[in-house]
C-alpha cells in the first residue's frame, strides 16, 4: 500500500520536532501536525520562558549584592510588562526558528489539530492523511484538583501571560514547577507562600537537598506551609481570592498558582478509534521500541509518562527516527543517570541516586558533604549556603549520585553527569585537580566521609 507519508508526527514539541527533522534528514517523507504552538511546552510555556523569568528573579538578588562590591544602584524598579513583553518577543523568534527548522529539513507542516482515524490514518482539519508510521508526541497538560472555585486558580499555561504582577501569590504543589515559581515570584518581589500537602516538598530528591532548599527558601522570606491543602477558593468583591484551608484557616491572595502535576494531552486525539493501551496512570503505554499496542502507532515524550524532561523527549524522538529510517545509527535511550536541575533560587542540580535510593537498593554507602558560604557572598551579609553531596558505593568506590543546592548547580551538574556516566570512582574525583577559586572545586576536594 502506498502511504502519503513514511512518518506522521502529531505534535511539534520537543520530541515531535526532533523525530520529524531527523527522519526527514534520513530521507523519510514526513509530516508533522501542530495545533497550538511550534516548539511545544518547553519553548512556549515551559523551560524557556521559565528560565528567562528565573534570570530576572536572580538579577534582583545580584542587585542586592552590588553595593557590597562598591556599586550603588539607585532606584532599581521591576516592570512586569517589560519582562513579559521581551519574553514573548523571544518566544516568537524561537517559534520562527522551529518553523524554519522543520520546513528546511523537508518536513510538511500541517497547522491544526490531529485526530487518529485508524492504525495508518490521521485527520487534520477534515483532510485525511495516510502514513506507514504515526508518532504521538502530544505532550502533557497541567492538572489541578477538582475543588470548588478552582476556575479562579492560575496554571502553568496561564502564568506566563498574567497581565499584572500579583502582589500576593499562593503557590500550590511541591514539585519542580511549584518550587521554581515560588522562587520566581519571590525574586520578582511578590509576597509568596508555597503550600504543599506533604511534610516536605520535592519528593524523590535526596533528603539533605530537600531540607537544605527548605532552609534557604525560608531564609529568603518565602512562606513555606507544609501539610497544607486548599479546600475551596472564592473571588472577593475587591477581585482578590480567598483560599479556605483544610485546617480552617483562610488566606487571601491575588493569584493562586496550581502546580500539581501534568496529565497526558489525549483530548480529542481519536484514541477510541484505535487499539492504544494506557497505563494505570493514564499515560500511553509503549514497549522498548516506543510502539503502542498497535505497532504502527508509536509514542514518545511526556505522553508516555516516563521522564518528563525535554532532553529525554529529544533522545526518544531521535531514537525513533533512527530505528525506523537509519537503523545502523540506532541506539536505545539510556534512562540511567539522567541529570536534572530545579531552577529554584538557589538551584538544585542532581544526577544519580539519592542517599535514600542507594541505601534502599542495597548499597553500602559512603557520603561526602560540603556546606559553605560562596565566596561571591563574602563581602555582603547574605547568609545563603551551598550544599554539595556525593553518594559513593563503599565496595567499588563508584560515585552513585551527586547532588547540589547552590548557584549554577544546573550548569555544574552537566559535567559531573558525564563523569558518572563514565563510571567515575571517588578516587577519580580526588585525583582531579580543582579550578580555583570556584565553588565547583569542592566536588574534588571532599576528603572525609560523614
Ligand atoms: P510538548 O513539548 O508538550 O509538545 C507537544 C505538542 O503537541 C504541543 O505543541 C501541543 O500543542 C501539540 N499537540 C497536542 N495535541 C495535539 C493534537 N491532537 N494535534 C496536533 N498537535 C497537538 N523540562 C526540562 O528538561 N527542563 C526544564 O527546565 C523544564 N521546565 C518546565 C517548566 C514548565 C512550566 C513545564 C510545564 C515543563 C517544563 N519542562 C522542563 C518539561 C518539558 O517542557 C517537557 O518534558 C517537554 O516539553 C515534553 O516534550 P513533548 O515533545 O513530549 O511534548
Ligand atoms: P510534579 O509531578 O513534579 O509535582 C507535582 C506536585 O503536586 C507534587 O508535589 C505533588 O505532591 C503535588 N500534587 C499532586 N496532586 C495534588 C493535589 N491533588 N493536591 C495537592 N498537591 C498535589 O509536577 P509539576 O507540575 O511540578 O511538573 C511536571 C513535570 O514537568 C515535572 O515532574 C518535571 O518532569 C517537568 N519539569 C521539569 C523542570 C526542570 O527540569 N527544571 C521544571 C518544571 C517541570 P506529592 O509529591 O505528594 O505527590
Amino acid at each position: 500500500m502506498a502511504f502519503d507519508f513514511d512518518l506522521f508526527v502529531i505534535g511539534a514539541g520537543s520530541g515531535g520536532v526532533r523525530a520529524a527533522r531527523f527522519a526527514a534528514g534520513f530521507g523519510a517523507r514526513v509530516a508533522v501536525a501542530e495545533s497550538r504552538y511550534l516548539g511545544g511546552t518547553c519553548v512556549n510555556v515551559g523551560c524557556v520562558p521559565k528560565k528567562l523569568m528565573v534570570y530576572s528573579a536572580h538579577l534582583h538578588e545580584d542587585l542586592g549584592l552590588a553595593a557590597s562590591f562598591g556599586w550603588q544602584v539607585e532606584q532599581a524598579r521591576f516592570d512586569w510588562a517589560t519582562l513579559i513583553g521581551n519574553k514573548d518577543r523571544e518566544i516568537q523568534r524561537l517559534n520562527g526558528i522551529y518553523r524554519n527548522l522543520l520546513v528546511n529539513s523537508g518536513v510538511q507542516l500541517l497547522e491544526g489539530h490531529a485526530r487518529l482515524v485508524d492504525a495508518h490514518h490521521v485527520d487534520v482539519a477534515g483532510i485525511r492523511y495516510s502514513a506507514e508510521h504515526i508518532l504521538i508526541a502530544v505532550g502533557g497538560w497541567p492538572q489541578r484538583p477538582d475543588i470548588p472555585g478552582i476556575e479562579h486558580a492560575t496554571d502553568s499555561n496561564q502564568v506566563f501571560h498574567l497581565s499584572e504582577q500579583p502582589r500576593r501569590v499562593l503557590v500550590v504543589g511541591g514539585g519542580y514547577i511549584a518550587v521554581e515559581f515560588a522562587s520566581i515570584f519571590h525574586g520578582l518581589g511578590s509576597q509568596t507562600s508555597l503550600l504543599y500537602r506533604g511534610d516536605l516538598f520535592l519528593r524523590g530528591f535526596d533528603q539533605a537537598v530537600r531540607l537544605h532548599l527548605r532552609d534557604e527558601l525560608s531564609r529568603k522570606g518565602i512562606d513555606l506551609q507544609f501539610n497544607s491543602d486548599i479546600q475551596r477558593i472564592e473571588r472577593q468583591a475587591d477581585g482578590s481570592l480567598l483560599a479556605s484551608l483544610a485546617d480552617g484557616r483562610q488566606v487571601s491572595a491575588d493569584c493562586i498558582f496550581y502546580a500539581t502535576g501534568r496529565r497526558p494531552m489525549l483530548d480529542n486525539l481519536g484514541l477510541e478509534q484505535v487499539d492504544v493501551t494506557l497505563d494505570e496512570r493514564g499515560f500511553i503505554q509503549v514497549n522498548d521500541r516506543y510502539e503502542t499496542s498497535t505497532p504502527s502507532i508509536l509514542a514518545i515524550g511526556d505522553v508516555i509518562g516516563r521522564v518528563q524532561l525535554t532532553p529525554v523527549a529529544l533522545a526518544e524522538g531521535m531514537a525513533v527516527a533512527r530505528r525506523l529510517f537509519q537503523a545502523q545509527s540506532y541506539r536505545p535511550v539510556d534512562y540511567q543517570l539522567i541529570p536534572t536541575a530545579v531552577f529554584s533560587l538557589p538551584n538544585i542540580g542532581t544526577v544519580g541516586l539519592s542517599e535514600e535510593q542507594a541505601r534502599a537498593a542495597g548499597y553500602s554507602v559512603k557520603v561526602f558533604e560540603s556546606r559553605f558560604r560562596a565566596m561571591k557572598l563574602s563581602l555582603s551579609d547574605c547568609q545563603e549556603r551551598t550544599l554539595m553531596k556525593l553518594v559513593v558505593d563503599a565496595e567499588t568506590d563508584r560515585v552513585l549520585g551527586c547532588h547540589m543546592v547552590g548557584a549554577e548547580a544546573g550548569e555544574m551538574l552537566q559535567g559531573i553527569a558525564v563523569a558518572l556516566k563514565a563510571g567515575a570512582t571517588k578516587q577519580v574525583f580526588d585525583e582531579t585537580i580543582g579550578i580555583h577559586p570556584t565553588a565547583a572545586e569542592e566536588f574534588v576536594t571532599m576528603r572525609t566521609p560523614l
